[in-house]
Formats: structure tokens, C-alpha cells, sequence
């Protein structure tokens, strides 16, 4: 295993991060519950083999999930590997919910200290409406001070002026956590914000490195970008750790054959050790990607507001989706949106915002019959 020192904290991380939300299941009557035993021993074996940092949150697993992390790192597993959990944000509805609900994460992961403790999902909204209403921040550093959490932090998702305005909002941040792999480089933080943060002395974890798991079984265009000497996991990890800025990545492993590959790949990467060649393709694969799309839309957001309160860069994210899934998955993803591309009254002026110069009225309407 490989480590690297994670921001300023001091603290050395194994690249490879165990994420804890795509745990194995089973059935219990007629609900699905964390296969305890299979679960536990994919963890252990991954601190044996070198992980040291066990990621989870609040929600993860209907919150079954720190319980589960909790039971692994008994035995002696505890002193091997740091925890990080997430203050589910959305919960707080007044300053004393952040100690509740920190206490409860204390209590179901059996431990009276968290090694990093994040935000989770900040965006604008949550930031201003919960995070500065509320002074989390201080509520932070109040129990960093006590010993109940090691280091500060926040995980992301929004756009990157968002980002930089989080990261730049205080200097007690530590570390942050973002989206990040070879399709999504300008999509949200992307790799702007990666370097941001990092400039700033912060650690980056990154998530989604196989974007879902889609790049795990990417088109076929994408893969004869890529070639054939590693897999498409490897390849997919391989140009996250290869940018020097990344301290860690998460992989959501849900199988004992997923911890054994990815400890393989961590023990053989070329750790910030991309080169232009290796930027120009993996540039090269996200084109062949992107264009295999439906509609060219970049997710810059550019576009919004729209005064109908359309959500134009996911819509369009749904409706690509069929080029790279399948249909009556777009349409499950569609029916779960608020407002529809039907609402679009054609003002247009969402088309004088976007640097694709896509005729958004008018894929509002195709993607209004086609559903
Ligand atoms: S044209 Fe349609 S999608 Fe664009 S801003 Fe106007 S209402 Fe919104
Ligand atoms: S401005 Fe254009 S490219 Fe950017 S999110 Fe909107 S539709 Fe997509």
C-alpha cells in the first residue's frame, strides 16, 4: 500500500479509502440488510492489506451503515484505520442537532473520537441556509477542541463557484471531499476546484472515481481509447492517483474479488504521476464519451436560473443517459424530476448563456415527446 500525508493534518492515508455506502446485502425478510459477515471481512482484509482510512456517513445504508463499521473495527481494528463519517446537514433544523446527531454517529460507530468528520453534500443552499445560519463551522472546531472528531472537513456538490466560496469561507477547513475521475474533470469542483483546494492546503478525497461504477463497464468507443493493457477499473483509478493533488480515493466496494483488485491497482500506481500524453488521452476517452450523447451539454450550469425552475443540466444528463444505459432507466431517472422539460415556456434566454450554443428550447420540446 501506498500513503500520502492528507492536507496539512499530519495524518498519513493509504490512497486507497474503503467507502462504505455499496456494501454486500441480504435479504431479511422482506427488506434488504448489510451482510454483516461478508462486509466485515471485505474491511478487515483491507486494513490488513494497508487501508487505513474506513469512509461512511449518517445515511449510508439507511444508516445501518456506521453500525456496521463499527462492529468491523472491533478486535483491535479500531487502532488500524481512521474514520470518517458525515453530519447529515439536511437534518439540522437549529444548532444543537449538530452535537444529537454527532453523539448518535459516536455511539453506532463505537468510538469516542471521529478521525475526520465532513459536512455532507454542501451546496449553496445548505451552506447558507444551514451551515452559517447554524455556525457549524464552530460547532466543528467546539468538537475538535473536546477530542470528539480529529479534523474538519466537507463534502461536495455543486458547481465550482460554489466551491471555491466554501473552501474560501474559512481557514478551518482541513480537508474536503469531491466528485472526480476522467469523465466528470469539469463537472462540479471537477479538476479546477481539485487544484483549488489543494493550493490552499487543503487534502482532497475524491469520490466517484468510477463515476457510479459506469467506467467500470464503459462504452466500447471509450475503451478503444483507453487500450486494453489494464482493465477499465485500473484505468479509471489510475488517472486519479496519477494527479498529484489527490490525496486519497474512495472506492464503494461491494464484493471481497473488488477489495482484492483494488489493492492490486493501489499497490502499483504511479501516484501524481501523470504525464501530458496521459492527460491528452484520457482527454481523448472523455470526448469519445461525450459524444456519444444525446445532447452536448457540459454540465457548466451556465444556464440557470430559468424562470420556469428547470433544471436544464439534469435533464439533459437524463435523457444522455440512454446512450450509455438504457431507456427505461432514463425514464425511471426522468420520473423522479419536479419540474419537466413540458414547463419550458421558450424564452430562450437560457440559449444566450450556453457556451455549446445548444438550441435548449428546442430539446425541451424533443425531450417533452419523448417521455
Ligand atoms: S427556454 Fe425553457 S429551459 Fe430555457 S430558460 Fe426559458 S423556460 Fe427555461
Ligand atoms: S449552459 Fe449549456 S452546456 Fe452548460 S449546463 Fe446549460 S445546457 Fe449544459
Amino acid at each position: 500500500m501506498q500513503y500520502k500525508e492528507i492536507g496539512k493534518t499530519g495524518k498519513k492515508v493509504s490512497i486507497l479509502g474503503m467507502g462504505t455506502m455499496r456494501l454486500p446485502e441480504v435479504m431479511q425478510g422482506n427488506e434488504k440488510v448489510i451482510d454483516e459477515d461478508k462486509a466485515i471481512a471485505m474491511i478487515r482484509h483491507g486494513i490488513d492489506e494497508g487501508i487505513n482510512y474506513i469512509d461512511t456517513a449518517y445515511m449510508y445504508h439507511d444508516g445501518q451503515s456506521e453500525v456496521l463499521v463499527g462492529k468491523a473495527l472491533k478486535d483491535g481494528y479500531r487502532e488500524k484505520a481512521y474514520i470518517a463519517t458525515k453530519s447529515p446537514v439536511w437534518l439540522i433544523q437549529k444548532e444543537e442537532d449538530f452535537d444529537i446527531l454527532l453523539n448518535e454517529q459516536l455511539e453506532k460507530l463505537q468510538t469516542d473520537h471521529i478521525d475526520f468528520y465532513l459536512l455532507h453534500a454542501l451546496n449553496k443552499e445548505r451552506f447558507e441556509d444551514t451551515v452559517l445560519k447554524f455556525n457549524l463551522i464552530e460547532k466543528m472546531e467546539k468538537a475538535k477542541e473536546d477530542g470528539r472528531i480529529g479534523h474538519i472537513g466537507f463534502s461536495f456538490h455543486d458547481d465550482l463557484e460554489t466551491f471555491k466560496t466554501i473552501v474560501d469561507a474559512t481557514d478551518k477547513w482541513e480537508f474536503c471531499q469531491i466528485q472526480f475521475n476522467y469523465i466528470d474533470t469539469y463537472y462540479q469542483a471537477g479538476i479546477e476546484g481539485l487544484r483549488y483546494a489543494a493550493d490552499k492546503g487543503l487534502g482532497v478525497i475524491i469520490m466517484e472515481p468510477l463515476l457510479g461504477g459506469k467506467l467500470a463497464n464503459p462504452p466500447q468507443v471509450v475503451l478503444d481509447v483507453l487500450g486494453d493493457a489494464k482493465t477499465p477499473v485500473e484505468s479509471a483509478l489510475d488517472f486519479v492517483w496519477g494527479n498529484p493533488e489527490v490525496s486519497l480515493l474512495l472506492s464503494g466496494m461491494s464484493t471481497m474479488d473488488h477489495v482484492k483488485d483494488n489493492l492490486v491497482y493501489a499497490d502499483r500506481a504511479n501516484v501524481g504521476g501523470l504525464t501530458e500524453e496521459d492527460y491528452e488521452l484520457y482527454a481523448r476517452a472523455k470526448k469519445a464519451h461525450d459524444d456519444l450523447a444525446l445532447v452536448p451539454c457540459t454540465k457548466c450550469r451556465y444556464c440557470l436560473p430559468c424562470p420556469s425552475d428547470i433544471d436544464i443540466p439534469r435533464i439533459f444528463a437524463v435523457y444522455n443517459s440512454i446512450a450509455y444505459e438504457n431507456e427505461e432507466k432514463a425514464r425511471n431517472s426522468y420520473s423522479k424530476i419536479d419540474v419537466g422539460a413540458s414547463s419550458c415556456i421558450e424564452c430562450r434566454q437560457c440559449e444566450e448563456a450556453c457556451p455549446q450554443n445548444i438550441e435548449i428550447s428546442q430539446v425541451m420540446k424533443d425531450i417533452a415527446a419523448w417521455y
